[in-house]
């Protein structure tokens, strides 16, 4: 499903101050499409994801999923947070069916086989103090996954994993997009995340909170991080980046 967002606005008030989280945000996400967004701390970008997942109403403008406008969370969109919010008392299978049951066969059958996509089996009676924050995530994954979602909004989800887990849950999103078509916006603070996930990547500058640019990557997959256009790729999102960094002090010296 497409995301479809024009002029979004979104403030809030604290203690007597208005911040202005996100400013005249427009973008356009293609059904099918893998988004990644990247920006500084504080530039709006849980805010966007909340709000496209529909956890977050008080907006201005206009938001669209598919073609109908945003009414709140639905079964569309699913939302991978960066810690896995498993619950501690249910073992991984549970954790994954949550509110549905695992007696019903259809929901059983699609269990163990995203427990197999994510790499799991073997793993589905144990509990989340007895998984790795790797294996955790995945867990989480496959319980956004088994829902069906249009849209997957992951809010630096591989943040605190090493980097051999990342690259590793890296591929298994992208085997998943690949065999599913599932809509991904991934926010990340990795540059080369977002350039070995997104078609195109959206750099974000902070107060207030708006899209700075996109840098479409014209890179087939699978992607290679050591090869030459990958290399100045990071060169272009890093100068972006730096840029939209740079505002901030631009700005805080106004002031
Ligand atoms: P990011 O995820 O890019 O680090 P956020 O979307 O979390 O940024 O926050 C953007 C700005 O909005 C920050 O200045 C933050 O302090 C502010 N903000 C976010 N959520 C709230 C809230 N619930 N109440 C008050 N201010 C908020
Ligand atoms: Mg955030």
């Amino acid at each position: 499903m497409s995301v479809s967002i024009k002029s979004l606005n979104r403030s809030f008030v604290k203690s007597n101050q208005t911040v202005q989280a996100l400013q005249d945000v427009n973008l356009h996400i293609n059904k099918g499409e893998f988004i990644t967004i990247i920006g500084p701390s504080g530039c709006g970008k849980s805010t966007l994801l909340k709000i496209i997942a529909g956890l977050d109403l008080h907006f201005g403008g206009s938001v669209k999923i598919g073609n109908a406008d945003l009414k709140g969370p639905g079964i569309k969109q699913g939302f991978i947070f960066q810690e896995h919010r498993l619950f501690p008392w249910m073992t991984v299978e549970k954790n994954i069916a949550a509110d549905l049951s695992l007696r019903d066969p259809e929901i059983r059958r699609k269990v163990d086989e995203l427990i197999e996509i994510v790499r799991l089996t073997g793993f589905e009676q144990s509990y989340p103090r007895e998984l790795s924050g790797g294996m955790a995530q995945r867990v989480a994954i496959a319980r956004a996954l088994l829902r069906n979602p249009e849209v997957l909004l992951l809010d630096e989800p591989f943040g605190a994993l090493d980097a051999f887990t990342r690259t590793h849950l890296q591929d298994v999103l992208l085997d998943i997009w690949k065999n599913k078509g599932t809509t991904m916006i991934l926010v990340t603070h990795d540059v080369d995340e977002s350039i070995y996930l997104g078609k195109r990547v959206v750099i974000m500058s902070p107060r207030p909170g708006r899209v700075s640019n996109i840098i479409p990557i014209d890179l087939p997959f699978p992607r290679k991080k050591v090869n030459r256009s990958f290399q100045e790729l990071r060169q272009k999102v890093l100068e972006e980046f730096e840029k939209a960094d740079e505002f901030i002090l631009v700005e805080g010296s106004g002031i």
